[in-house]
């Protein structure tokens, strides 16, 4: 069924963030790159935040610190300096940054500030080494036509990118990269005026595209972020935090649409149930000797190291755990994540889902007395350390008494398949306060003036340029812009010399296709692209044999096409080899040439055509087979 988005009163807003391509970071001169080596250098800081912080942090940051989380910080020497780690004030802010923000904002007729102001805001979760984050608001109230619609731009601002986490915690040990702190990125903030999950995914692609358009942002995976604060009425406001794909945003929008709606409706069905929220309590019991002999392979592991199994009743709750708020998503799942946040425990077991996992009837019904739960209950039970699974039960009773009153706000975090997961619950209003180590910076005149004067073509110019310069259909044309490459398909046209349509259609369709068959793409570099069409135009790889060598790079970086060429044997055959293998077939096919005359073609060509894929140019193959078949008929 069609889903009317208006009828429901959906409000979504987007928060653009992308890295842009500059020659040194926000605050320092350190190279903005990322390294894959080991560390130069390591150092450890604990989480401390101030006293005067306290009242304002995140909840989440709070219990980190509570458990003397430590941070090992890595780094190199040059990616990173006494900046990134603290150890020296941040250098006045880069100018670079400033001119391609300035240039997205006056494409998007935002009204620049007289003087940015950078700011501090507090962020202790280890993502930084200060406690906070420096951003500055660079421009206000723009606006972006996006087909009919006019997307109100609230503000564009530069701010720096945060650590990167490397793996998970160890023990009460997060390992952050520094090497990605510092580097520039403009955050563009629409208002929330987005009303159906399609309508999010247009305008972050146009978003998208006009900071392309700038020529100054960074590509791949990782590069660009988007935050999407989503609402409807008798809802909650979400914020889902990190969707890296465009193609995701529309379905991370319906998933959550959903996920409310159906978290709306069993809040209605609970109340009905006459359940209170006073009846859902912190009421914890000890029901390891209940499963002492049980065969469920988790909690004999746990009982095995001395830990213990404590459960929790969740009145009238009995079916509600296994309710889908989304395909394979339920309200179960929700209380896992919970459970595996506050209480850092593998995952929990309810009764919605049991007898299973080699828990028993029979345990269940032992459970149910001990625990004394009544017919309509439902039972939740967590197997770990008392303190871990104390936390973790506490998480699923707060999680089932917001279940009562209907959708909790929290900030989410985007999986792959446009699911989220509990990230933590949503602060209170970010606490800012003035970077007293940098002074205001001044935008004069004469520098807008100067930015103005030679802003980029914007992309619906760009659009009708590529129409007429290259004589692509729109569908084409509109498919390049909207693509990461648009800069790269120029720039091969005019130096290969391959056909226009040629070059997008393997920049756009092709490298899709690729992608969705879970070639890593993004392995391949711009410079070897370049380089593959290098060797199309002077007939040293076929046009067919393109996509294997995308694929084979994309698992061998560093390699050169030559030797991918060589590796996977897609060296083109020469005219005599090709008039040898045609022979040869056609002398196979004796029969079918002499009854089909030169009908014959089609099925020849086509045998032909599967021994040298890749290997030969398809209209020399037809040529040479014209002739042959010719030669034979006459003889
Ligand atoms: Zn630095």
């Amino acid at each position: 069924m069609e889903t009317d988005y208006e009828k429901i009163g959906l409000k979504v807003g987007l928060e653009v963030h992308q890295q842009l391509d500059t020659s040194a970071k926000l605050f320092c001169n350190c190279r903005p790159e990322l390294f894959k080596e080991e560390p130069e250098i390591t150092f450890l800081r604990r989480l401390r935040p101030t006293q005067s912080e306290l009242g304002q942090i995140d909840p989440a940051a709070y219990f980190e610190f509570q458990k003397g989380v430590k941070i090992l910080y890595e780094a190199n020497t040059a990616t990173s300096c006494l900046v990134e780690m603290d150890e020296e004030p941040p250098h006045p802010l880069n100018m670079e940054a400033v001119e391609i923000a300035l240039t997205a904002a006056l494409m998007m007729k935002a009204k620049p500030v007289d003087e940015i102001h950078v700011m501090r805001k507090t962020v202790i979760d280890g993502s930084n080494t200060t406690g906070f984050q420096r951003t500055c608001v660079i421009a206000l109230n723009g606006a972006l036509r996006v087909g009919e619609k006019i997307v109100p731009i609230e503000h564009v601002s530069l701010e720096e990118d945060a650590a990167r986490k490397m793996g998970e915690e160890e023990g009460n040990m997060i390992r952050y990269r520094i090497d990605r702190l510092g580097i520039p990125l403009i955050e563009i903030a629409t208002a929330p005026v987005i009303n159906s999950p399609k309508e999010a995914g247009e305008i972050a692609l146009a978003i998208g595209t006009i900071l392309r358009a700038t020529g100054k942002v960074k590509r791949g995976l990782g590069t660009i972020r988007q935050d999407i604060n989503i609402s409807i009425p008798n809802g909650a406001l979400i914020e889902i935090k990190g969707v890296q794909e465009l193609e995701l945003i529309s379905l991370v929008v319906e998933y959550e649409v959903q996920r409310q709606l159906n978290l709306i409706k069993i809040s209605e069905e609970l109340k009905k149930s006459g359940v209170k929220e006073e009846e859902i309590i912190e009421e914890f019991f000890d029901v390891s000797d209940v499963l002492k002999q049980t065969k469920c392979k988790v909690i004999r592991k746990a009982l095995d190291k001395n830990q213990q199994v404590l459960a929790v009743k969740l009145p009238r709750f009995k079916g509600f755990l296994e309710r889908e708020l989304l395909p394979n998503f339920r309200l179960g799942t929700e209380m896992a994540d919970r459970a595996r946040f506050w209480g850092r425990v593998g995952g929990i077991f309810h009764t919605d889902e049991l007898p299973a996992y080699g828990i028993t009837a029979e345990e269940i019904e032992e459970l149910k007395k001990v625990v004394k739960a009544k017919e309509q209950g439902a039972i939740v039970f967590v197997a770990d350390t008392p303190e871990n699974a104390r936390n973790a039960l506490k998480a699923v009773v707060e999680r089932a008494s917001e279940a009562i009153k209907g959708v909790p706000e929290e900030t989410r975090a985007a999986n792959l398949d446009g699911t989220t997961r509990y990230m933590r619950p949503r602060p209170g209003a970010a606490r800012m306060y003035p970077e007293t180590d940098i002074p205001p910076t001044k935008i004069t005149e004469d520098f807008l003036k100067e930015i103005s004067s030679r802003l980029p073509e914007l992309p619906e110019q760009k659009l009708e340029r590529l129409m007429k310069e290259y004589k692509l259909n729109q569908k084409l044309a509109k498919q390049v812009l909207d693509s990461e490459y648009c800069e790269l398909f120029e720039t091969i046209v005019k130096e290969s010399g391959v056909s226009p349509t040629t070059v997008a259609a393997f920049l756009t369709e092709t490298l899709k296709a690729l992608k969705r068959d879970g070639v890593q793409v993004e392995h391949v570099s711009e410079k070897q692209i370049r380089e593959i069409f290098k060797y199309v135009s002077t007939e040293e790889l076929a046009k067919e044999a393109m996509p294997d060598v995308v694929g084979w790079l994309s698992k061998h970086e560093d390699k050169t096409i030559q030797e991918a060429i060589n590796s996977i044997c897609l060296k083109i055959l020469s005219k005599d080899e090709l008039e040898k293998v045609v022979e040869n077939i056609v002398e196979n096919n004796k029969e079918l040439v002499e009854e089909r005359g030169m009908e014959a073609f089609g099925p020849i060509m086509s045998r032909v055509m599967k021994e040298v894929r890749g290997k030969a140019n398809a209209a020399l193959v037809s040529e040479i087979i014209k002739n042959k078949l010719k030669q034979v008929l006459l003889s």
